[in-house]
């Protein structure tokens, strides 16, 4: 017996669960959202939040040495690692507070505690046993990370999770992964000194990213220190003393003081009760749904990394926006998932939108390619051995921009404004009718006037 009635039930406070709950209750819906953990989800809590802040706390290392070439002189700096985890925890539990504050103030109910199906309609919280009937649930339950196959030594890795909470900063860090999370945790752990190995299966790291945009990172990479391991696994791990050693597929062995995985995430389906109530999961292993995020049970929804589609914070919360409008505010929103710009936070940056260059040649009949790559001004000055790379690709035909990949100073936030542009289908000629800004290295973007190439499809391909 249900001893609550709700219009809404949203399993799960994270970006996208939140979002849905505030939007619905502005529509007058009756929401009560469950969290197990901490409200913000991974996001805030132990995601993209805690992970920027440390990103700044490793780009100190660089001010501090490039400074001594425009003039300054720094005495040796000190980094603490127990005050940049101190500080960051605290902007975390500011946060939360915050998140929970909206959530009171649209009148949302928070429940601390796991929820799970009773059945289509109930949800069940496993804190007090309590049954809450809801016509329409929402499932946000974001995702995982997930360690690969049962190793030795596995009980010895952490992850991202453990990561962003160690007591000290490990003197040597072995990281298996080559996705964004491995690239950017191994860029944060170098600039605050840790000694950085980084082991990943394929051919070369950021899988699904442009080739040249992986080849470039690559090499800073190791320009800076950081040795990439790639075509390789780790097979186990040794514990011995204080240290680890781990063991690789080519039976070489590095020792370290933490091992982290960063191979992947997958959705929170498990355990929820989806095949009582005959929620399909998709083959990718993220909760099937339409445009609209419905799943095949027609009242209950899912959104966010839970449906392994896009998994990046403002697309979980686009969705549950999408979401609350579609079923309460009486306005059906498909979200789209084409031309989402994105960024990695490594070091130098990476900000990509569109189509890669092996994409666009799967999908147009002709591709001019635009690139360059330079030193950027300020490491002039500093002598820092670093360089900038910049891609345009565009459709041959149409002129339209299909792609644009950055790697450098502030990529995030240069390719946030151009995807602007190339959301609006801006083509190469309205890039280069656009004035330069000068001297900044994105005035690159509308001077880069030689092409490097163009590609035609040959007919018989
Ligand atoms: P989440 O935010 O994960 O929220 C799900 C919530 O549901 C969690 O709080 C969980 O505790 C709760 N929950 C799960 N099951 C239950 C249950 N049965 N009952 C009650 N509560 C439950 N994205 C970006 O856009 N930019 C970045 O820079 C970025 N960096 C990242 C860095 C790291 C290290 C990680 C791990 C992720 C990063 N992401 C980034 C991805 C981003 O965090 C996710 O895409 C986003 O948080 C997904 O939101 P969500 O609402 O789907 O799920």
């Amino acid at each position: 017996m249900a001893e609550r009635d709700v219009d809404l039930f949203v399993i799960g406070a994270g970006s996208g669960g939140v979002r849905a709950a505030r939007i619905a209750a502005s529509y007058g819906a009756r929401v009560m959202i469950a969290e197990e953990f901490r409200v913000g989800g991974t996001c805030v809590i132990r995601g993209c939040v805690p992970k920027k802040l440390l990103v700044y706390a490793s780009r100190f290392a660089d001010d501090f040495e490039d400074a001594a070439g425009f003039g300054w002189s720094v005495e040796k700096p000190v980094f603490h690692w127990p005050t940049l985890i101190a500080n960051k925890d605290r902007e975390i539990d500011r946060l939360e507070a915050a998140y929970k504050s909206t959530l009171e103030r649209f009148k949302v109910e928070l429940v601390k505690s796991r929820a799970i199906f009773e059945d289509g309609h109930t949800v069940r919280l496993t804190a007090s046993g309590a049954c809450v009937r809801a016509r329409n649930i929402l499932i946000a339950t974001g995702a995982w990370p997930h360690y690969g196959p049962k190793i030795p030594g596995l009980e010895h890795v952490i992850s991202s999770n453990e990561a962003l909470h160690l007591e000290e900063l490990p003197r040597r860090i072995v990281i298996q992964g080559g996705g964004y999370i491995a690239v950017e945790f191994a860029c944060i752990f170098a600039g605050l000194g840790s000694k950085v190995t980084l082991v990943y299966r394929g051919e070369n790291i950021l899988r699904g990213f442009d080739d040249d945009v992986r080849e470039h990172l690559r090499n800073e990479m190791r320009t800076r220190g950081i040795t990439v391991t790639c075509g390789h696994t780790v097979t186990a791990i040794d514990k011995q003393g204080d240290e680890f050693v781990t063991h690789l597929s080519d039976q070489t062995q590095i020792a370290a003081d933490k091992v982290m995985f960063a191979i992947g995430r997958r959705p929170n389906v498990m355990g929820l009760g989806l095949d009582k109530i005959g929620v399909k999961i998709h083959e990718h292993g993220g909760i099937e749904v339409d445009a609209y995020s419905q799943t095949s049970v027609p009242h209950i929804y899912a959104v966010g990394d839970v449906t392994n589609r896009v998994n990046l914070t403002p697309v979980a919360i686009r969705e549950g926006h999408a979401f609350a409008d579609t079923v309460f505010g009486n306005k059906p929103t498909r979200v789209d998932h084409a031309d989402v710009p994105t960024a990695v936070f490594s070091e130098p940056e990476v900000g990509v939108i569109g189509l890669t260059e092996a994409q666009a040649r799967e999908q147009l009949e002709v591709v001019d390619v635009y690139k360059t790559s330079f030193r950027p001004m300020k490491a002039t000055l500093s002598g820092r051995q670093t360089r900038s790379f910049m891609k345009i690709l565009v459709d041959g035909i149409s002129g339209r921009v299909v792609g644009c990949h950055l790697v450098g100073p502030d990529a995030g936030e240069l390719i946030q404004l151009l995807g602007v542009a190339v959301k609006m289908g801006a083509t190469k000629a309205d890039l280069d009718a656009t004035m330069a800004v000068h001297p900044t290295a994105a005035e690159e973007l509308v001077t880069m006037r030689e092409k490097a190439m163009t590609w035609r499809r040959q007919a018989a391909e």
